[in-house]
């Protein structure tokens, strides 16, 4: 049991996310005095109008650690960035406190936020690319493997957000919430796919109602990828599948196109054909494994051989693009069994291959069982950089990158691709580099605004009954945020 002192209450979840680093706790609670418990204290205050921030532990009333951050940065009376400052210094602190503590470093260091490849731009942008990689290194103590990949990625990167016009190109995105069954490890608002598949088309009546409602807000830009996603978009049945490409084609036009074909079971030579009549490009067929003995763990209801079978299938209509994700940290798995998918999926010769971290989320099941073992964060860091030799063998380069919460070893998800075959949709949407229009139930929409980098926001409703329900209003929404025009 943790609890928290602190004198910068608003930067509460910021501050329990260096603790969790530490500590596997869900809460932590905020107290006003030092009791005998487990504790920590932050404390800001400035000193010469800079700001500094003390962060200890205590256990039973002692005083175990303390530390003092003094950035020395003087605050600009600009209340954005003097929040934003004062934020990653009670965060840096906190780090520094339980890393002198328990005598441990954590590789991406006190960040903790999803992005550290869009950080280090902005940082760079601001700086220069030494003077970010610098602070990255030595204010937020991100280590040097870490800070080389991120850099790696950025690179890679460069060439395609060259492209982007803000003023001009949105990116279109249409979730598809439905799946044959739930994973294990997802909190994702998806529902299961109905037998007499009602539910399915009042959803995507909803959806295609919306994408009319919105087609004079898409019309005035150049949509620069359409992305299907879910949940599991090859989920729904042929009729329903064709409808939704055939309502968006008409905006694919110079557009890179998706659809995610996630799972195994739900992927027929039909569903293939239709997608690839619709001028679909690029396709994620999603093993997670390749080890027989995790699916039935993680919930997945296709064997092994299904998977294998449904990546050669894909193969014979020449996409330009296939993606398998994975997982490393599964339950019962180890090094040798993230190596074993990694290879299996590489003699597949997809173009992409994205290597996930295991998160284990609130809402999932195994978030709410507690019952797997999984793998520590030591074991975790040596599977994906196992992954990574073995992709950069056989000529796969990170290209992108995200970071979430509760993931095994604090590490990341990484995207690998071939040369010349990088997922731009996936780009845009991790560097918040240019808006989104998101239909569909809990989509979130982006809108970012040309000169002030601003990023305006919009996330609909999740419940997929509420959203059909109110699936104007949900359009109406979005108009606004983009504008009458
Ligand atoms: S396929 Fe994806 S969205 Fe569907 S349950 Fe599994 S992880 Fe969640």
């Amino acid at each position: 049991m943790v609890s928290l002192l602190t004198n910068t209450q608003q930067y509460y979840a910021d501050i329990c996310d260096e603790i969790r680093l530490f500590f596997t706790v869900r809460k932590i609670p905020v107290v006003q005095e030092i009791s005998r418990q487990g504790f920590c204290v932050t404390h800001y205050f400035t000193k010469q109008y800079t700001y500094c921030h003390t962060a200890a532990l205590y256990y039973n009333g002692e005083k175990q650690q303390e530390i003092c951050y003094d950035s020395g940065e003087v605050l600009q009376n600009n209340l954005l960035a003097d929040k934003r400052a004062i934020k990653h210094g009670a965060k840096i602190a906190v780090y520094r406190c339980l890393a002198n503590y328990f005598l441990q470093h954590k590789p991406w260091g006190s960040l903790t936020g999803v992005r550290p490849t869009k950080m280090l731009r902005d940082l760079s942008e601001v700086y220069g690319k030494k003077e970010a990689l610098r602070r990255m290194r030595e204010e937020y103590d991100v280590s040097e493997k870490k800070l080389q990949l991120a850099q790696r990625i950025c690179d890679t990167q460069s060439e395609i957000l060259k492209t982007i016009c803000l003023e001009k190109d949105i990116d279109l995105y249409m979730g598809i919430p439905f799946c044959t069954s739930r994973c294990a490890y997802c909190s994702f608002y998806a529902a299961t796919t109905t037998k007499d598949g009602q539910k399915e088309k009042h959803y995507v009546d909803a959806l295609l109602k919306e994408l009319e409602m919105l087609a004079p807000v898409i019309s005035r830009y150049h949509v620069r990828s359409i992305y299907i996603g879910g949940g599991t978009p090859s989920a729904l049945s042929e009729e329903e599948l064709q409808r939704v490409l055939q309502a968006v084609t008409p905006y694919a036009k110079d557009a890179e196109f998706t659809v995610e074909a996630g799972r195994p079971d739900t992927i027929t030579r039909q569903k293939l054909s239709i997608i690839k009549q619709a001028g679909v490009e690029r396709i994620s067929i999603n093993p997670q494994t390749t080890c027989p003995q995790t699916l039935p763990i993680i919930g997945r209801k296709h064997s092994v051989e299904a998977f294998f079978e449904a990546a050669r299938l894909a193969k014979e209509f020449n996409f330009k693009a296939i993606n398998m994700d994975l997982i490393a940290g599964l339950p019962g798995e180890g090094t040798k069994q993230l190596v074993q998918s990694v290879m299996d999926c590489i003699l597949l010769e997809p173009q992409n291959i994205t290597v996930h971290s295991l998160a284990i989320k609130k809402g999932s099941k195994f978030g709410m069982e507690n019952r797997q073992q999984f793998a520590s964060p030591k074991e975790t860091e040596e599977m994906l950089d196992r992954a990574r030799e073995l992709l950069e063998q056989y000529g796969y380069q990170p290209y992108y990158m995200y970071r979430q919460k509760y993931m095994a070893g604090n590490m990341e998800n990484t995207g690998y691709t071939k040369e010349g075959s990088a997922c731009i949709y996936n780009v845009d949407i991790m560097e918040e580099a240019v808006s989104i229009l998101a239909l569909g139930s809990g989509a979130a929409c982006k809108r970012v605004l040309p000169g002030e980098k601003k990023i305006e926001r919009f996330i609909g409703l999740k419940d997929i009954p509420s959203y059909i329900e109110r699936v104007q209003e949900m359009a109406e929404k979005k108009i606004a945020l983009f504008g009458e025009g």
